[in-house]
């Protein structure tokens, strides 16, 4: 039996692994439940998500990668190293190569130590890539023509701008604004203008529900349940739609400003490309309703949201995959 090469998206939201000839074999939260005390992993994953915001007190939740940075050194390597395990790298006869894209601040300590905890798991080699470039091969892109492609990659802790040609980054920026800001947004606006406490869970589940960014966006409401300030009891309240764009506005303006500072650097000839082939956008944020039209407006260029956005990155280390030799020029 031939080794099945190995695609990994390691985000900070979510982990999705892609094997050769099988397609993504898996797709779970980044989070680890542990132990305060003996710092016992008690789960990964969905089983650890489930448990966010509803812990006893000596049992954590925790998202290693949270802000794009490796949080937590030593839970990032366990939760990598029982997700590639939870594939079966070690029962197959040969073992196989692993292209892994982490976020892009990670230092270089820390890639050393992605790609000691995939070896370990029994990789035969590692290869660290930019996650930009899997986005935009994933997102169906040629990045390999001299020619100017523009992707915005928005995930939960960072938002990735970046405009590439001849398969190289040009220019770029990471924004530490996406998904979690959203959240943490909307969590702020509920509570200065409600004084209620709301959980984390639940300001995601409001963001993806009726969240918008465009004032003629969906219109929806929503009730949601949370913790009265001022008497400490339970209480539920409706919000709408336009209450969410209100809350995330700051968060996405932030967003809206980084990209058009990777614009401003874009050499001429490149920015052409982009007005003709347009942005496309890829992670779980390009999926917030009606972000594609405010970006396009502000940035006067066609924006789109590539098909299935939160698969690009994964789907991209799997066409690199193919073509390692050609394709991967850094080894770290
Ligand atoms: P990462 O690559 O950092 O792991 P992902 O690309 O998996 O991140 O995206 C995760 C983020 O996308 C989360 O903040 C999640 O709330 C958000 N998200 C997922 N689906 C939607 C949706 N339909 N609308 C808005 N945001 C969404
Ligand atoms: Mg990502």
């Amino acid at each position: 039996m031939l080794s099945k090469d190995i695609g990994i998206d390691l985000g900070t939201a979510n982990v999705l692994i892609y094997v050769k000839g099988k397609g993504v074999v898996l797709n779970e939260p980044s989070v680890v439940a542990i132990e305060r005390d003996t710092k016992k992993v008690l789960a990964v994953g969905e089983d650890a998500r489930r448990m966010i915001g509803r812990t006893p007190g000596n049992i954590v939740a925790i998202r290693p990668l949270r802000d794009g940075v490796i949080a937590d050194f030593e839970i990032a390597e366990t939760m990598l190293k029982h997700f590639i395990d939870r594939v079966g790298v070690r029962s197959w006869y040969s073992r196989p190569r692993i292209l892994i894209c982490a976020p892009t601040n990670i230092t270089s300590v820390e890639q050393k130590s992605i790609r000691e905890t995939a070896e370990h798991s029994g990789a035969k080699e590692v290869f660290l890539e930019e996650e930009p470039k899997a986005a935009a091969i994933g997102a169906g892109m040629n990045i390999y023509e001299p020619s100017g492609n523009m992707v915005i990659d928005i995930g939960g802790g960072t938002t990735d701008v970046a405009v590439l040609s001849m398969g190289d980054v040009v220019t770029a920026s990471s924004i530490k604004v996406a998904g979690d800001q959203f959240d943490d947004a909307i969590t702020r606006y509920i509570k200065a203008k409600y004084k209620l406490f709301i959980g984390e869970r639940t300001a995601e589940d409001i963001k993806i529900g009726i969240g918008t960014v465009r004032p003629s966006g969906r219109q929806a409401e929503m009730d949601i349940r949370g913790r009265d300030m001022v008497s400490g009891l339970p209480l539920t309240i409706t919000i709408s739609s336009g209450e969410v764009q209100e809350a995330l506005w700051d968060a996405v303006s932030t967003i809206v400003l980084g990209a058009k500072a990777v614009l401003e650097r874009t050499p001429p000839e490149l920015s052409a490309d982009i007005i003709d082939r347009g942005v496309i956008l890829t992670g779980g944020g390009a999926l917030l309703n009606g972000l594609d039209e405010l970006l396009s407006d502000e940035l006067r260029v066609p924006v789109l949201v590539a098909e299935d956005p939160m698969h690009c990155v994964v789907k991209g280390t799997g066409i690199m995959l193919d073509h390692l030799d050609k394709v991967v020029k850094k080894r770290y």
